[in-house]
Parts: C-alpha cells; sequence; structure tokens
C-alpha cells in the first residue's frame, strides 16, 4: 500500500452512546501488514479483560490498569514486553494513569526492570500525593517496596526488536527523539513516509464504569534507538493521558509534539465544552500537525482514544493506520488497524 507523505487527512470514528464502556489502543504508524494479526490478537484479549472487569462492576481505574497489563504482556506492542530498544539496546519503559473523578494520577518513566510499568503507575495513583511521577532507579526502588517482581531487562526483549536495534546500529541511524523520522530500522507499511514509518506502538486505554467514573491509562517504550534518559509524552499528565469528569483520554505519536500541545488535556477541554470526542480529537491533532514546525523535523503526527462521561467514545489519527479497539455491553467487542 503506498501512503504517499505524511500529510495525511485526519481519520476519525466515534461509538454511540452507551453504559459502561472502554477505547484501547496499540498504537498510530505504518503498522506493517505482516504484523496486523499480531496487533489484532493483542487488542481482542486486552478486550476481552476489559469486559470482564467491567462486567464485574470493577472501577474505571481498575479496568485501565489491567487492560494495559495485557497490552504490556503481549509481544506485538512498544511496551513493556516487546518495547522498542534504546542506544544502549535497552528497553526503557513509561506509563501513566489517571482517575477522573479524584483527578489522582500516578507516573513512571525510564524503568528496565518492571515488566508491567502501568501497575507500578497505578501504585502511585493510590499514594497520598508525596509522589506522583517517579523516574529511573528510585522508580524501581519503588516497584520493590509495593512488592513487584523484578525483571531482568533481557525478559522483555523480543527478537523483532534486537533486530531493529541491530539494523539502526549498523546504520549508524542518530535516530533522536526529537525525530522519529528517518530510518526506522525495520519494515513498515510500504510507501510510509519518515515519522510514521518508525514503529509507534504504545498502548492505552479510557473506560467508563457503572457509577459514570472516567479513567484513563498509557503506556510505552519510547521511540526507537533513543538516547537513554529520553522521557516523551506517554508519563506526562495532561499530555499522554488525562481524565477528569467530562473526559478520559490516551495519546499515541511523537511525544515531543504531543507534549508541546498537551494533547489530552486540551481535547478534554473541548469535550467538557460540548465537542463530541471523535471531532475534537480530530480537530486537535490536525491542529498539533499544523503548529509544530520545527526546522527539519517531520510533520507532527499521532492518535487520540477518547470517552467522555456520558459514554460517547471516539479516535482520530493522523497516520496511515491506528490499532485500536473497544467494547460496550449493545455493541459487543471490536478490533481494527486500518482508515475506514
Ligand atoms: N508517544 C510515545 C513517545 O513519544 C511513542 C508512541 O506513541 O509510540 O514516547
Amino acid at each position: 500500500m503506498d501512503w504517499g507523505d505524511a500529510h495525511l487527512p485526519v481519520c476519525s470514528g466515534s461509538t454511540p452512546l452507551a453504559g459502561p464502556s472502554l477505547l484501547i489502543h496499540g498504537g498510530a504508524w505504518a503498522i506493517p501488514d505482516d504484523e496486523i494479526p499480531a496487533h489484532l490478537d493483542g487488542l481482542n484479549r486486552a478486550l476481552a479483560r476489559g469486559r470482564q472487569l467491567l462486567e464485574r462492576g470493577e472501577s474505571a481505574l481498575r479496568v485501565v490498569v489491567g487492560v494495559v497489563t495485557v497490552l504490556e504482556s503481549h509481544p506485538a506492542f512498544d511496551a513493556g514486553v516487546g518495547a522498542v530498544l534504546d542506544r544502549d539496546g535497552r528497553p526503557q519503559l513509561d506509563a501513566g494513569v489517571m482517575d477522573g473523578s479524584s483527578l489522582a494520577w500516578g507516573a513512571v518513566a525510564g524503568v528496565r526492570t518492571v515488566a508491567n510499568p502501568v501497575q507500578l503507575a497505578s501504585h502511585l495513583v493510590h499514594s497520598s500525593g508525596q509522589a506522583r511521577f517517579m523516574v529511573g532507579e528510585g522508580a524501581e526502588r519503588f516497584a520493590a517496596e509495593a512488592g513487584m517482581p523484578h525483571v531482568e531487562p533481557e525478559r522483555l526483549i523480543v527478537a523483532r526488536e534486537r533486530e531493529r536495534f541491530e539494523a539502526l546500529r549498523a546504520s549508524n541511524s542518530f535516530h533522536t527523539s526529537d525525530a522519529f523520522s528517518g530510518a526506522s530500522g525495520g519494515r513498515s507499511a510500504s510507501g510510509a513516509s519518515g515519522v510514521d514509518s518508525a514503529p509507534r506502538g504504545t498502548v492505552g486505554c479510557v473506560a467508563l464504569d457503572a457509577r459514570g467514573q472516567l479513567a484513563a491509562a498509557t503506556s510505552t517504550g519510547g521511540a526507537p534507538y533513543t538516547r537513554p534518559g529520553r522521557v516523551g509524552d506517554s508519563p506526562i499528565v495532561g499530555s499522554g493521558f488525562w481524565a477528569d469528569t467530562s473526559a478520559a483520554l490516551s495519546a499515541t505519536g511523537w511525544g515531543e509534539a504531543i507534549s508541546t500541545v498537551q494533547l489530552c488535556a486540551r481535547t478534554a477541554d473541548a469535550i467538557a465544552s460540548g465537542a463530541a470526542p471523535a471531532e475534537a480529537s480530530g480537530a486537535r491533532l490536525t491542529q498539533m500537525r499544523e503548529q509544530i514546525r520545527w526546522p527539519g523535523a517531520s510533520p507532527a503526527t499521532g492518535g487520540l482514544i477518547s470517552l467522555s462521561a456520558s459514554g460517547v467514545g471516539g479516535w482520530a489519527f493522523t497516520t496511515p493506520r491506528m490499532a485500536r479497539g473497544g467494547w460496550t455491553p449493545e455493541g459487543g467487542a471490536w478490533a481494527c488497524v486500518e482508515r475506514e
């Protein structure tokens, strides 16, 4: 498939008004054809877990953590097992979680020895607020105190990412965090231009529970072959994730751009002002691409999922494909990666 340049029109869609419901994503980029089955498998497993939790009457917060745990544990995505590797050949993981009813949130960045960073972030949601955002070694020590198992970073690495790393190192690619552009070190949907050919399989979930409360969670391995220590948008509250009493959102895409425009919180404000989730998401993504004009940088593309307090879900993306899915009691589960 030939995607032409990166200025694809925004693609968006919505789910109708529903009760307890959820939306998920597994990244927005030029997902290669031969990786689609694995993406759909991961999405469907996560939706099954989300459905189970919602039908059991669990809180939105528990649902998003449970669902993102499944996505992190699936090797198709750039999160948890299967994450991309940095220039040292190691995964560095970021995650954020937020409860819309209390605005309590937690986030971690740059952790390497935790298989499910979303669970570590959720421990911080429940803290009394001394620490909400922890990084690196301190976050890993906190994980041990919270009773989370220590994993060797090697156990998070899959062959696909080892090969990508070797290819990027061999090509001496300076695939820095300020541009997902250039070599992808691997396969992508043919014809995709630089920014969208780099793997961006961040995962996320937004949920509305039976009590009408919202929550959001996002988890990522960040950008391939990036500098150790680089942090994108995913663990930044209001940028890569957000939930309040009006809306819950999770973002994916070029982290430096997304955090600059505080994509999730600003889109939530638009939804609170009456905009429909799909339209608000599409408009903010389009605006981000128009506004970010850093010299030499690729177009600022990405994807968003959003859910309003009334149960209307929406998604939008400006990339060739976006792995996404949802579940509502009436409509059941669906998952797809293509533009519509
Ligand atoms: N937004 C993530 C980051 O910049 C990457 C992605 O969405 O795949 O770290």
